[in-house]
């Protein structure tokens, strides 16, 4: 049966609150398997493959998820799951005389113990497959209860983001940048920040990836910078011209209304185009690049007046291309580097290089994470444009930054 049929009686055997067990198979390497071999073999192969599932799993529920995925509902216990392995291995299949190298790896999740949807067991299994592949595949295994755990609150997470997003819940933090030069607040960087009722704090580094995985990225980004230019406005109101810098993930370049979304927003805030700033990363610049619509909506943007700022530089790929690509103004030295500068002489040579490179690229320098007045002052006299970090300011509420204004 299809993936469809096997979803309704997952649902049916859930609502009548019958335990089974959630096998999920994937033939290891099938697309070199396929490739090595014709297209008439490979439905061979798969029925081959499928016949000596039923022989072994006998009458329990079969579906074929994906070309070379399989699930099977049953209430056999692991032990004898994880034999099919074994019994593969004794019942090769055969093409053209020769046995084929196969081998599966699968997961095995349990209702209701480990996971309570059909998607979350789906989830589940596609996860267990993932760790099995990196590890080399040919093996079934079932998560550690930890791992239910932690893909559980994923899902809780997921779902309580939905109703965040709706409610407003979601806040921003601002955190000054100092131009070391004039000595004064340039400029904030608008930091994410989420405390949801049930699930307590959750930080950006676990929010982003799962917002970025959603495709919920897109709003929150959406937010963010209806916040930033917002705030921006009051504080320019209140004569205090400094800009907002937001974060921006590539998936939410990959909207071709892009450049139309920051537009209304600017327009409808009345923030000048001049007053914002976008923080890209080196893997949203590796995957820009390959993108034309990107560098485009990117360009026409920069012409409004919007400056593109890239941050952690140095952590991520060590490609010089997209700096010819790309319009950027600036990059934001990572944290990392900064953490060891007073002490190090190669760090210290390190980033004095760093600035000198931005700054005969035209381009200027922002030093992240500067902890200390030590590494402030060594800064200043690498000719560091700007800086950001605990020593000047945490991310604080926009109020606070008024004050400190
Ligand atoms: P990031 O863009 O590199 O932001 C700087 C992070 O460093 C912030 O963490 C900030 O609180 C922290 N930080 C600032 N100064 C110091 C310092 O002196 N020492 C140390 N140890 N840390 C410092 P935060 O707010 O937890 O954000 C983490 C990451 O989450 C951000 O890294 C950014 O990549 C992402 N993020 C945050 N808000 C957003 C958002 O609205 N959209 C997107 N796409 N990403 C966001
Ligand atoms: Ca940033
Ligand atoms: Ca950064």
């Amino acid at each position: 049966m299809n993936r469809y049929r096997l979803e309704q009686i997952v649902n049916e055997m859930i609502d009548t609150k019958q335990h089974f067990t959630f096998v999920y198979l994937s033939i290891d390497k099938f697309y070199s398997l396929k490739e090595l071999y014709s297209e008439q073999m490979e439905s061979i192969l798969l029925q081959e493959f499928t016949n000596r599932l039923k022989m072994y799993f006998q009458d329990s529920v079969m579906a074929r998820i994906t070309i070379n995925d399989f699930a099977i509902l049953t209430p056999l216990g692991e032990w004898f799951i994880q034999g099919f392995l074994a019994y593969l291995e004794q019942h090769p299949i055969y093409i053209e005389g020769i046995a084929l190298p196969l081998t599966v790896c699968g997961g095995i999740s349990k209702y209701p113990e480990d996971q309570q949807t059909f998607n979350h067991l789906l989830k589940a299994s596609h996860e267990i497959i993932n760790k099995m592949h990196s590890d080399g595949g040919s093996t079934i295994s079932s998560l550690s209860t930890a791992d239910h755990k932690a893909l559980s609150r994923r899902a809780m997470i997921e779902k309580r983001l939905l109703i965040a997003l709706d409610q407003k819940d979601l806040k921003v933090l601002y955190q000054p940048q100092l131009n070391l030069k004039t000595k004064k607040i340039e400029g904030v960087e608008a930091l994410v920040r989420w405390e949801d009722s049930e699930l307590g704090i959750i930080p950006p580094d676990v929010l982003i990836p799962i917002a970025e995985e959603t495709g919920l990225i897109n709003e929150i980004g959406t937010f963010m910078l209806e916040k930033a230019c917002e705030q921006a406005v009051i504080w320019k109101k209140k004569g205090h011209t400094i800009f907002v810098s937001v974060n921006s993930s590539v998936r939410e370049f990959r909207d071709k209304n892009m450049v139309k979304i920051i537009r209304g927003v600017l327009d409808k805030t009345g923030c000048p185009a001049s007053l914002l700033q976008i923080e890209i990363t080196e893997k949203f610049a590796l995957e820009a690049e390959a993108e034309g619509s990107i560098i485009k909506q990117m360009k026409q943007l920069q012409t409004d007046g919007v400056r593109f700022v890239l941050d952690d530089f140095g952590t991520g790929y060590a490609s010089f291309r997209y700096m010819q690509l790309l319009p950027l103004e600036e990059f934001k030295i990572d944290k990392m580097f900064i953490a060891t500068l007073a002490y190090q002489q190669k760090t210290q040579k390190l980033i004095h290089g760093m600035i000198q490179f931005g700054h005969s690229l035209n381009m200027r320098v922002l030093a992240e994470g500067v902890e200390t007045e030590e590494q402030l002052d060594l800064l200043t006299q690498y000719n560091c444009n700007a800086a950001q970090g605990y020593h000047i300011s945490r991310p604080i509420d926009a109020n606070e930054i008024s004050k400190l204004l």
